[in-house]
């Protein structure tokens, strides 16, 4: 038996890092085991989230964005610029760049707090045991008070578009295409999907987004999805709502996909296909039978609203829990579980956690929908306040979008804040700061902006809650 820890947190992602770090920092003797290899075969920590997720997707977004910018809005503003031209390398190694920049750091928090990192494949085999495999095959058991479990989740594959080399990829194998695909299908307009179309849309691919569902973005306000999708549609997306895949065939360098629709069966061909249908739970060979810990059906590890499970000592977080897959949400879990281990009272409040989609505007939201409000039979007032009435956004030359607040009718109680603008992702914490406060409308509607900002359109939005926004008709 080699070293005894008070916490082994498995799986090194925003979950898990997070957990290992606020654990050291409490004073616990924490070790993070990670099996994460890059392709030097050296351990990488950060898991889906830095190395093929939140980070790598942003670098790709922001620079097709500058593209985009100098190519179609410069000259608006008064620039003039040769007519700009993507390089795909580059821009990859930008990308390569910020995650080996974010990667390292990483590593150098663990050092700094004093959590061992332990390179290698961990298993729960015992209640207070870890064991871990290392890269060389090679077995260690080490002994812990407390497990937290940060296995993340995997991208979900469908039988009708199996992966094949280049051409049929995931989300990772869409940030690493060599050069821009001039057909590029996207099956599903989910989160990923749409950014990573709308990725390489602006960069110059004909982009066509496959939809099983009828509804675009249900979990987004209604008025703020319809107006998503007219913008994306403007940027020249295809997004086929109601278009089930039923099947694809590579041949040579395309892929023809077949998908029916209320018009019937239809088909498409494309030099590049992503499956973006959702992720899956990466919890197999994690737990050895018999210890205890219970999974559901689809694989995700059974946990309480603090992240026990159902053995004493054991906890799991993040993507391998129930919840949305989101990193700041899988962060949040593992402060409160290493808080829980050292003595402290922690909770989490999972009604007031932001969700953003990276397109350009930026689409974010937290809290409720004002439909999910009337379903639940709570009667709402609502403000919305539209950027081309906000002066900055003008001036930023941004003027798309509009914010929204949903309130409860009768307390003001802010319920839920939905935004689709340039600058939305940030926009949006102050929704979140104003749910986790408890704040009314009302309340944000009395407060100072700083002017011109393109926050204003909150404050707006807050005071058209109750009908008096000021700068519209
Ligand atoms: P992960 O990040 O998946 O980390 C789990 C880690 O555990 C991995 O490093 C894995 O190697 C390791 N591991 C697993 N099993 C073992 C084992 N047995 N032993 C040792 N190590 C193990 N979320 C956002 O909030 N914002 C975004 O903008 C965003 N963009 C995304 C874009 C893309 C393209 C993708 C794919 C995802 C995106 N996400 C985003 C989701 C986000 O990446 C995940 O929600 C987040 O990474 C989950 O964190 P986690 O720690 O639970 O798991």
């Amino acid at each position: 038996m080699a070293d005894k820890f008070d916490v082994i947190v498995i799986g090194a992602g925003p979950g898990g890092y997070v957990a290992a770090i606020r654990a050291a920092q409490l004073g616990l003797k924490t070790a993070c085991v990670e099996k994460w290899v890059n392709k030097e075969g050296k351990t990488v920590h950060g898991g889906t989230c830095l190395n093929v997720g939140c980070i790598p997707s942003k670098a790709l977004l922001e620079t097709s964005h500058k593209f985009v910018e100098a190519r179609d809005h410069f000259a608006e503003i008064g620039i003039d610029l040769e007519a700009p031209k993507p390089n795909v390398a580059k821009m990859l190694e930008f990308k390569n760049s910020v995650i080996a920049k974010n990667v390292g750091g990483i590593s150098a928090l663990f050092k700094a707090n004093g959590v061992t990192a332990i390179d290698g494949t961990g298993k729960v085999t015992g209640t207070k045991q870890v064991e871990v495999t290392g890269h060389d095959g090679g077995k260690t058991t080490y002994e812990a008070d407390n497990i937290v479990i940060a296995a993340g989740s995997v991208p979900v594959e469908i039988p009708p578009t199996p992966l094949h080399e280049d051409i049929v990829v995931t989300s990772t194998g869409a940030l690493e295409f060599t050069e821009v695909p001039k057909r590029l299908g996207v099956i599903g307009a989910g989160v990923i999907g749409l950014e990573l179309g709308s990725v390489w849309s602006r960069l110059g691919s004909e982009v066509v987004v496959l939809e099983a569902m009828d509804t675009f973005l249900p979990m987004v306000d209604t008025a703020i999805a319809k107006e998503t999708q007219k913008l994306l549609k403007k940027q020249g997306l295809d997004i086929k709502l109601g278009a089930r895949v039923t099947g694809s065939e590579v041949k040579g360098n395309e892929v023809a996909v077949k998908y029916s629709d209320n018009d019937g069966e239809q088909e498409l061909t494309f030099d590049k296909l992503i499956v973006c249908v959702g992720r899956k739970p990466y919890t197999q060979g994690v737990i050895a039978d018999g210890v205890g810990v219970g999974l559901d059906e689809r694989g995700f590890i059974h946990v309480d609203d603090q992240c026990r499970t159902s053995v004493p000592g054991i906890y799991a977080i993040g993507d391998c829990v129930r919840g949305p897959m989101l990193a700041h949400k899988a962060s949040e879990e593992g402060v409160m579980v290493a808080d829980i281990i050292a003595g402290h009272k922690a909770e989490m409040n999972y009604d007031a956690i932001p969700s953003v989609i990276y397109t350009s505007p930026e689409v974010a939201w937290v809290g409720m929908t004002e439909q999910d409000a009337k379903a639940k039979g709570i009667e709402v007032k609502t403000g919305s306040f539209p950027f081309s009435a906000n002066g900055r956004a003008l001036a930023n030359n941004a003027p798309e979008g509009m914010a929204k607040i949903i309130a409860d009718a009768e307390t003001d109680r802010i319920l839920g804040m939905h935004i689709v603008s340039q600058h939305a992702g940030e926009l949006i914490a102050q929704g979140v700061i104003a749910m986790e406060f408890g704040s009314s409308a009302e309340d944000l509607a009395l407060t100072c902006y700083a002017h011109p900002s393109t926050s204003e359109a909150i404050h707006e939005a807050a005071l058209a809650v109750d009908g008096h926004a000021i700068h519209m008709a």
